[in-house]
């Protein structure tokens, strides 16, 4: 069985991709890469509280919502989905290892390093200046997308500044690509605002003390 899809939602033009809770809030992330994208689908341990790849539909649905943006003819197949979760597991650990300046797992590493042997999604520029995929696509193609995409994070300019949000019991991972490097939150939005909240409160609390 494969699904396949010729048109997805997308990012609507907006930034970032909309990321629902469980628990029904919701709230815009942009992890500043592509194979950081693939990380909020869920994770191992705990994290498998949110999972949301349950079959090739849901890796599809977030192949539209990611930066490769729609219009991608998409054939993904279950054990492509299978295997999309062990690199998005992998590259969970292998950026959480960065961030605290571990070092990789060779098991992790042998997971990127064997989808981006893969060949990846063909990618085309059309008369209008935009970039198309080429029909035909499949799950493993976008995975060594994916998983190429890590290879270049790693070893690129910003490979330094990946981090985990600083937001109490957040573990979104971003890299940050701003001139300044100085970014803590997963979104403003989302625990930038509770952070400020909670900083106005203990100021509050302070000034009351104080009398
Ligand atoms: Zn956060």
């Amino acid at each position: 069985m494969s699904v396949s899809a010729m048109d997805t939602p997308g990012r609507q033009g907006l930034p970032g991709m909309l990321l629902v809770h469980p628990d029904g809030s919701s709230f815009r992330f942009d992890p500043g890469a592509l194979c950081l994208e693939l990380l909020p689908t869920g994770g191992p341990g705990p994290l498998a509280y949110f999972e949301v790849l349950h079959g090739p539909e849901a890796l599809v649905r977030w192949a539209g919502e990611s930066r490769l943006a729609g219009g991608l003819d998409l054939a993904v197949s279950p054990a492509e989905v299978a295997a999309a979760r062990r690199l998005r597991d992998a590259l969970r650990r292998l950026a959480e290892a960065r961030a605290t300046g571990l070092p990789p797992a060779p098991e992790d590493l042998a997971a990127v390093n064997d989808a981006a042997a893969h060949p990846p999604l063909a990618a085309r520029l059309t008369g209008a200046g935009a970039r198309e995929w080429a029909a035909g696509a499949t799950g493993s193609g976008l995975l060594s997308t994916v998983a190429r995409d890590a290879v270049d994070l790693f070893t690129g300019a910003y490979a330094h500044r990946i981090r985990t949000c600083g937001g109490d019991d957040c573990r979104l991972l971003f890299v940050d690509t701003s001139r300044p490097g100085r970014r803590r939150w997963c979104s403003m939005e989302r625990c930038g605002n509770r952070h400020k909240v909670r900083a106005h409160r203990a100021r509050m609390t302070t000034a009351d003390e104080r009398g």
